[in-house]
């Protein structure tokens, strides 16, 4: 039986790590808040009490954090994933960072003898719970074949998109399109709503056509009931456009749509909404528009 260990049992590691469960893998949770590791042995996991506890049997050890110098500290810190790794280890990072840091431990840890893929996810908390996610993976094929089993557990859409940060880039790419969606869905909302329009109604018909997308079938009932439980954080989403931003720049290529919405989501941080849902947009929309 193949142990995973898996560190960061959030909205998406705690639903990803139950999966893995149900899929029939052995399954060591950490997280540094205990009830998340609680809520995981309820469902047939195991707990570890410390994350070199988690980790120091394991075969695969798939990590599901925030950001960038999070990974960087639970994988290269002095107890971390790869202070504790037996050799062979299969290290997945599902975590969205920059595509350089992915990149880099990946060259880390091939000098200590553990295989490294990035693997960012896309279908949020949905998609996680009900095992549909979409999974972008950079790294080398045959590591990417190593941790197919442990990816399909997890996701529907499981796609090697090229060596070692190929994941991430392919990850920032998603999240450009899905905060401008949002953005333009927002919009489109309140536009509707100024004109009385049955909103339920336009969203119904509006999704059968050439404007339908995932916006409208997973967020637009919350938008429109202004509910705004995450789901994504807004302050997640912020993080994602600062790298999309950044290796857009390095590319030389330009997104200005992109940099309008990065503006808006940094504005909703910035007045203390980073805790709501990415879909929570609409209320800056609403504001800029004069109508609440
Ligand atoms: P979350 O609910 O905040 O979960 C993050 C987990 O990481 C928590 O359990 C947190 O628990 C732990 N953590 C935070 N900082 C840590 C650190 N420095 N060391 C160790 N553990 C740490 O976030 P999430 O929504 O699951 O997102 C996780 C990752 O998935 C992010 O990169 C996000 O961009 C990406 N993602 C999210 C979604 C979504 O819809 N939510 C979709 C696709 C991708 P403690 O603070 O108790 O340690």
């Amino acid at each position: 039986m193949t142990t995973v260990g898996f560190i960061g049992l959030g909205i998406m590691g705690g639903p990803m790590a139950a999966n893995l469960v149900k899929a029939g893998f052995d399954v060591i949770g950490y997280n540094r808040g205990p009830e998340p590791t609680r809520r995981l042995v309820e469902q047939g996991g195991r707990g570890a009490d410390s994350l070199a506890e988690a980790v120091r049997d394991a075969d695969v050890v798939v990590t599901m954090v925030p950001d960038s110098p999070d990974v960087e500290s639970v994988v290269l810190g002095e107890d971390g994933v790869f202070a504790n790794a037996k050799p062979g280890l299969l290290f997945v990072d599902a975590s969205t960072i920059r595509p350089d840091v992915s990149a880099r431990i990946a060259r880390e840890g091939g000098a200590r003898g553990v295989r490294v893929v990035d693997a960012p996810v896309s279908g949020g908390q949905q998609g996680a719970v009900e095992a549909t996610l979409s999974i972008m993976v950079g790294g080398e094929a045959e590591d990417f074949e190593a941790a197919r089993p442990v990816l399909e557990a997890v996701g529907r859409t499981v796609v090697h998109v090229g060596p070692a940060g190929s994941g991430q880039t392919v990850k920032a790419a998603n999240q450009l399109i899905v905060a401008g969606t949002i953005e333009l869905v927002a919009e489109a909302i309140v536009f509707l709503e100024a004109y009385g329009v049955d909103t339920g109604a336009a969203v119904r018909v509006l999704a059968g056509g050439l404007a339908g997308n995932a916006i409208f079938e997973r967020k637009a009932a919350g938008m429109l009931a202004r509910e705004f439980t995450p789901g994504f954080r807004l302050a997640l989403h912020h993080k994602d456009l600062g790298i999309v931003q950044a290796a857009a720049r390095e590319a030389g290529v330009v997104i200005p749509l992109g940099a309008a919405v990065s503006q808006l989501v940094a504005a909703m941080v910035a007045r203390g909404d980073g805790g709501l849902d990415h879909s929570g947009l609409l209320k800056l929309v609403e504001q800029l528009s004069g109508r609440t």
